[in-house]
C-alpha cells in the first residue's frame, strides 16, 4: 500500500472533541504516514489547531502536521506559531495562503503561499518538511490555468518539499496537471487529497465554492437514491475507492484524505482497497 494520510480540522468544543478522539484511534489503525489539521485563517482559530496538534501527537501517538494560513497574520504571530511548532516536535507543515472570512479586512503581510514557504525556510532551514496546496482543476480565484500552475511552481521553487491536491473526482485532470507541472520542472511529489463522500448536498455546496467538479451522473444517482441511506454509502464507497484505484495505478505517490473528523466514509474507501 502507498503511503496515506488523514486531514482534520480543530474541535471546538468537547463533543467535537470526543468525535475526534474516536476517528483517530480509529484511523491509526491505518497506519497513515502522518496526519494534519487544518487552520481557520484571520486568528479566531488560531490556538486550536495547535492544541489538536499537540492532543494527535501526545494521546495518539500520531505524526500530526499543523496547517498554517498567512492571510490575515502578522509576521511575529506566523514567527510565534512555528516557533511553539518546533518545540511541540512538529516536523511537517501544510503552508498555505488561506482564506479571510468575508468581511475581514487586513490581508496580513505575505499575499502568496510562496511567501510563506519561503519565509519559513528563511527562519528554520530544513526543519520543516514543507507540503503546499494544488488544484487540479485550477484555483477558482487563479487568472487561468496556466498562470495557477506557474504560481505552484513558485511554490516549490520558494522550497516546498511536496504538495496535497484540492480534492476532485476526475482523475484525467489530476494526470493532465502533475503531467504539466513535470513539464514546468516541478519534481516534488503532488499527492491527491481525496475527499470521500458522507454528506452528498453539503459536499455540492462545498465544491462549488472551491471549484471542484462532481459528475453529473454521480449526483443524479445520489438525488434519485432519495433518502435510501445504504444505497448512498454504497455508491459512494464504491465510486472513490474506484478513483482511488486509478490514481494509485497510474501512479500517484500516495493519498491523503479529507476526513471531516468523521471515519466511517474514509474506512469504507480503505476497506474497498484492502
Ligand atoms: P496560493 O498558492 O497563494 O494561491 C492562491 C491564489 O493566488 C491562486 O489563484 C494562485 O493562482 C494565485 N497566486 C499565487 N501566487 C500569485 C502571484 N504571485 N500573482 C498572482 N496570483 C498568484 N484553507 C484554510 O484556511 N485553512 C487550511 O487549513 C486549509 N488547508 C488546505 C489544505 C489543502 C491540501 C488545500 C488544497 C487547501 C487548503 N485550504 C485551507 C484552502 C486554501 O487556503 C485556499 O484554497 C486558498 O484560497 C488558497 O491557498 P493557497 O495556499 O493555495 O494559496
Amino acid at each position: 500500500m502507498i503511503p496515506i494520510s488523514f486531514e482534520f480540522y480543530p474541535p471546538k468544543n468537547d463533543e467535537q472533541r470526543a468525535q475526534l478522539g474516536r476517528t483517530a484511534k480509529r484511523l491509526k489503525a491505518w497506519s497513515p504516514e502522518y496526519v494534519s489539521c487544518t487552520f481557520g485563517a484571520g486568528g479566531s482559530t488560531l490556538s486550536y489547531t495547535g492544541d489538536t496538534v499537540r492532543a494527535l501527537i501526545d494521546d495518539h501517538g500520531l505524526d500530526a502536521a499543523p496547517h498554517l494560513s498567512c492571510v490575515g497574520g502578522t509576521r511575529e504571530e506566523l514567527a510565534a506559531l512555528l516557533q511553539r511548532y518546533r518545540e511541540h516536535g512538529c516536523g511537517r507543515i501544510v503552508a498555505l495562503r488561506g482564506d479571510l472570512p468575508s468581511g475581514m479586512g487586513h490581508p496580513g503581510e505575505f499575499r502568496h503561499a510562496a511567501d510563506l514557504v519561503a519565509f519559513i525556510r528563511a527562519e528554520h532551514g530544513d526543519c520543516f518538511h514543507i507540503e503546499v496546496a494544488c488544484y487540479p482543476e485550477t484555483h477558482p480565484q487563479a487568472e487561468d490555468a496556466l498562470a495557477d500552475l506557474r504560481h505552484f511552481k513558485a511554490k516549490v521553487d520558494a522550497g516546498a518539499d511536496g504538495a496535497i491536491t484540492q480534492y476532485f473526482y476526475n482523475a484525467d485532470a489530476y494526470f493532465r496537471f502533475v503531467d504539466e507541472a513535470r513539464a514546468l520542472g516541478v519534481e516534488v511529489p503532488i499527492v491527491p487529497g481525496i475527499m470521500p463522500i458522507s454528506n452528498f448536498s453539503q459536499l455540492k455546496r462545498f465544491s462549488e465554492a472551491c471549484g471542484a467538479e462532481i459528475p453529473r451522473w454521480l449526483g443524479k444517482r445520489m438525488a434519485a437514491y432519495g433518502d435510501d441511506i445504504d444505497s448512498i454509502r454504497e455508491l459512494a464507497g464504491d465510486f472513490v475507492a474506484g478513483l482511488c484505484r486509478r490514481l494509485v495505478e497510474g501512479g500517484a505517490p500516495g493519498l491523503h484524505f479529507y476526513t471531516l473528523n468523521l471515519a466511517r466514509p474514509t474506512v469504507a474507501v480503505l476497506e474497498r482497497l484492502g
